[in-house]
């Protein structure tokens, strides 16, 4: 194939601009334009990797639900290792927080049937570094998992090149033009022509809809940091789930062996190639130091990433009311990995003009819930 004409143009290798590109190429030719020099480099490669179906709206929670087929028996050649492993969520409260814990017990017993309230005691003997005077108790949502996100990414991008498509770096889209039912994309390397062109890019998807004429679906990118620390000598951490307190001021996850910490900020950014701020991190280390006996000496390692949203949470996915051949992917939050393999299957049948998966119906999605019309005046 030409990789200059497609019928499809995905702007975005992120998981969102993949896994659309993964299911689309299996029927048609696609084009994957990254402006860096590497898919993932930016939110998708600086995730917690978590999957957990009780997290995020009611849409996400459906394309996370329904994505859970494949996360645990993903086409042949896929990948050479399970795409998820067990991890478990924990949520504990503390003194004078116990309708804030029903009130999440309740929502994870809504999407989980696995799930346990554990007293204070049971609470402090699985995970004894928490602070007794924190804890009344907790909820563990066992059927929470780690996602391998890089098996993940990788997976659906060697699909997208099998099925005869192309994935192409550093070509950072500057421009497009629509004539005659084609869009011409620009890239100082070249320019690219197709009939339809998605966005799939991430934090910058109000930008590159703005490049296209689009009206934007206001995005508020947010920053959200984390950090690499040594568990205690001699603490056996593997086991362990992620935790993190009812009013999510901190929470902190096994990490090959090291403990990954974050204070769940949500602080809003422009999108660029976000930074953690070292107050990001000293907040976190005061909240984990207030709840847990952890001592933090030094983080080995320090991120952070767009975590991008618009008002009401869900994703924007589907075509431009007003943009013909213009396709939203976009707005996949906190979420994004762990939604992708549905979200972006469900993409790919809106872009070939054919029903969606009834799995989805199934899980309780609605399209119309995700629409880019939602926000036309
Ligand atoms: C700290 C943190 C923890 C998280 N934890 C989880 C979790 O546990 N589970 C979960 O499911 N999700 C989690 N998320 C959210 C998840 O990472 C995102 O929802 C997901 O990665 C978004 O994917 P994306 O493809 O939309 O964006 P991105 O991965 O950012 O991809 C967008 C791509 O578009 C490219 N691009 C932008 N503009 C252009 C242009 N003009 N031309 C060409 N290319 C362009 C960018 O370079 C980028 O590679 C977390 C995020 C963060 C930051």
């Amino acid at each position: 194939m030409s990789h200059q004409t497609a019928d499809f143009i995905v702007i975005g290798a992120g998981i969102g601009g993949a896994s659309t590109a993964y299911w689309l190429s299996r029927q048609a030719r696609v084009l994957v334009l990254e402006r860096e020099a590497q898919p993932g480099y930016h939110s998708t490669g600086r995730s917690a990797a978590l999957f957990m179906e009780s997290y995020g709206p009611a849409q996400v929670r459906a394309l996370s639900r329904a994505s859970i087929d494949f996360f645990n028996a993903p086409p042949a050649g896929f990948c050479e290792h399970p795409l998820l492993a067990p991890r478990g969520a924990f949520m504990f409260a503390g003194p004078g927080q116990e309708d804030e814990l029903a009130a999440h017990e309740a929502a994870v017993r809504g999407t989980s049937s696995r799930v346990e309230r554990l007293d204070a005691r049971q609470a402090l003997a699985f995970l004894p570094v928490l602070r007794p005077e924190h804890v009344i108790g907790g909820v563990l949502e066992k059927d929470a998992a780690d996602i391998d996100v890089d098996a993940l990414l990788q997976g659906f991008l060697r699909g997208v090149r099998r099925n005869g498509s192309g994935v192409v770096c550093d070509a950072a889209v500057t421009g497009m033009r629509h004539a005659d039912g084609v869009w011409t994309v620009s890239t100082p390397n070249g320019s690219y022509r197709a009939p339809v062109v998605v966005n799939a890019a991430g934090a910058w998807a109000d930008a590159v809809g703005g490049l296209a004429g689009a009206a934007p679906v206001g995005l508020v990118p947010k920053r959200r940091s984390a950090f690499i620390f040594a568990p205690p000598e001699g603490m056996a951490v593997a086991h362990w789930p992620l935790f993190l307190d009812v009013r999510q001021s901190f929470y902190i996850k096994p990490d090959a062996g090291m403990l990954l910490g974050s204070p769940c900020n949500a602080d809003p950014a422009p999108p660029h190639d976000v930074q953690a701020e070292e107050l990001d991190i000293a907040i976190a280390i005061d909240n984990i130091e207030r709840f847990t006996t952890l001592r933090i000496r030094r983080p080995s390692h320090v991120w952070a990433g767009l975590r991008s949203f618009v008002a009401d949470g869900e994703l924007v996915g589907g075509h431009d009311p007003a943009l013909p051949g213009f396709f939203w992917a976009a707005a996949q939050g906190g979420y994004g990995i762990q939604s992708a393999p549905a979200a972006g299957r469900y993409f790919a049948s809106a872009l070939l003009g054919e029903a969606p998966d009834p799995q989805l119906a199934a899980a309780g999605f609605d399209p119309a819930q995700i629409s880019p019309a939602r926000f036309q005046p």
